[in-house]
């Protein structure tokens, strides 16, 4: 049978797959489908675009990039002619932490229903929208799923197990042969979260149980994946990496040093999430050096802080009080915030916020605030600091809630978010790359009017905007000369 598996991109607290990130769900498909000797074909979004709404023409805009059709894959000019002869077309969908992307816009299922509804093939919607639903912006419920999907299954081919997954993972390598853009590989290193009741918003205790992957497929699925051309790494998918094995240091060890040892050859190699409470726990700062010591510089750990406001922390179930992060945040400065050769530290912390969780108040703001000034004045670095409104997606304890916490202090967030803008991501931005500094291979994305934006590979890398139309897809060495909110200024050091 002949598949096809249009990716609309997928963002989930543990999991990324918006380009260049090339998330696991359409790899673990392909895989499970191709070890069953079907034809497998693989289409974006912005494939879907270019034929549906753009009728086969690329939209000349000088100005601008067009980002809405930027991912296009080596089937590009023949989506019609795919869609007539697929049998049956798997809809990968699912952003479930919104974000602002530089060269992408997920999909949506408001977007994709003109485009497939009335198409023969049989239609499966699949990935994190099939559990819990997909929504581009914050203050908002999940979409709606339309009626013409013959079925919503999340655990589509059974890839919700390592002992299925791990064999797809390797077949599904495949689909790079597909893709003609550079990708940032995410890795499977477990699956769900080690708390047995997870935080009010979050989907991934939904979606998974527990369970960590062994270490030796995934340095086989890496092995292959650089096969057919990867360089980037991100072990992304996994809710914290400090809890791989239960929170095993030997294990962790066991998964870098095999890593490094297989994949020598790697440019990029970062990971996402971390937990502070096991960052401030006791293996976490030979855990933060093992890390360190593996990966290449530039690298983040994510902190799902959400708030600072300890009576938020009780009423949502989060997983870390204040002084745990502040002391996650010292041990990672001390053990990875030195200078690397890439011009950006070996490790740095980053942190989540959310508002609009359950219980919030005025007082929230101010304890957020509090500890993030503690933090800057005590002469600590944050990579970055990022703030979501929240989302709600079935089956979580917020779905009781609603937005009724958002709708009551809507009102403060443009301040609050504006105050922490102003006074702590701008100094802090300052104190990570001075001016002077240089950072190297920055990679040439978007052009908007005589500026040209790109960035390094990496988990969360720092925009970088030049005053000048770059050719894009070229790496340049940047020195960095002025600081906007979150993003740095610089001059090109060679052509
Ligand atoms: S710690 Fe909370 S936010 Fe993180 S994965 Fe677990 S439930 Fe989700």
């Amino acid at each position: 049978m002949i598949y096809t598996i249009l990716d609309c991109y997928t963002d989930e607290p543990a999991g990324l797959g918006v380009p260049p990130y090339l998330g696991t769900y359409p790899r673990y498909i392909a895989g499970a489908l191709l070890l069953e000797k079907h034809e497998v074909f693989y289409i974006t979004i912005d494939d879907l675009r270019y034929w549906h709404y753009y009728k086969n023409k690329k939209r000349e805009n000088p100005q601008k990039t067009d980002i809405r059709t930027y991912n296009l894959t080596k089937n590009v000019e023949n989506i019609g002619k795919i869609l007539e002869k697929t049998d049956v077309l798997v809809v990968n969908i699912g952003v479930q932490v919104p974000g602002k992307y530089l060269s992408a816009v997920p999909g949506t299922l408001k977007e994709i229903s003109p485009a497939i509804r009335d198409l023969g093939c049989k239609k499966i919607l699949t990935g994190p929208a099939a559990l819990g639903g997909t929504q581009l912006e914050g203050g908002k419920r999940a979409e709606h799923v339309p009626d013409y999907f013959d079925d919503v299954i999340f655990d589509f081919m059974h890839t919700n197990n390592f002992k299925n997954s791990d064999k797809y993972a390797i077949a599904g390598t495949e689909i790079l042969k597909q893709i003609p853009w550079e990708v940032m590989a995410e890795i499977e290193t477990m699956k769900g979260c080690i708390r047995k009741s997870g935080c009010s918003f979050c989907t991934e205790p939904i979606k998974n149980l527990f369970q960590s992957r062994d270490q030796k497929p995934i340095v086989e699925e890496m092995k292959a994946l650089y096969k057919h051309g990867a360089r980037h790494f991100r072990l992304g998918k996994q809710t914290c990496m400090y809890t791989y094995k239960n929170y095993k240091t030997a294990e962790l060890k066991k998964l870098f040093e095999g890593i490094k040892k297989n994949v020598p050859r790697l440019k990029t190699l970062h990971i996402d999430n971390a937990n502070p409470s096991f960052v401030n726990g006791p293996y976490g700062k030979e855990m933060t050096k093992i890390i360190v010591e593996h990966c290449t510089p530039g690298n983040v750990a994510a902190f799902g802080v959400e708030t600072f406001d300890e009576s938020i922390v009780k009423q949502n179930n989060l997983n870390t009080t204040p002084e745990q992060t502040y002391n996650a945040v010292k041990i990672i400065n001390e053990i990875g915030g030195k200078r690397g050769p890439n011009g950006m530290h070996y490790f740095l912390p980053g942190l989540n916020l959310i508002f609009g969780l359950k219980g919030e108040s005025k007082k929230t703001g101010e304890e957020n605030y509090y500890w993030l000034k503690k933090i800057l004045d005590d002469g600590l670095l944050l990579r970055r600091i990022n703030i979501r409104q929240v989302a709600i997606y079935e089956g979580t304890a917020m779905a009781e809630t609603g937005l009724k916490y958002y709708r009551k202090n809507k009102k403060y967030y443009w301040k609050w978010r504006d105050q922490i803008r102003r006074n702590i991501d701008m100094p802090m931005l300052k104190r990570i790359v001075p001016e002077g500094t240089v950072m190297k291979k920055v990679r040439m994305e978007v052009h908007d009017g005589n500026h040209t934006f790109g960035r390094q590979f990496g988990t969360y890398p720092l925009i970088v905007g030049i005053n000048d139309r770059l050719p894009l897809l070229k790496e340049y060495n940047i020195m960095v000369t002025k600081h906007m909110l979150r993003s740095v200024t610089g001059e090109v050091l060679n052509q």
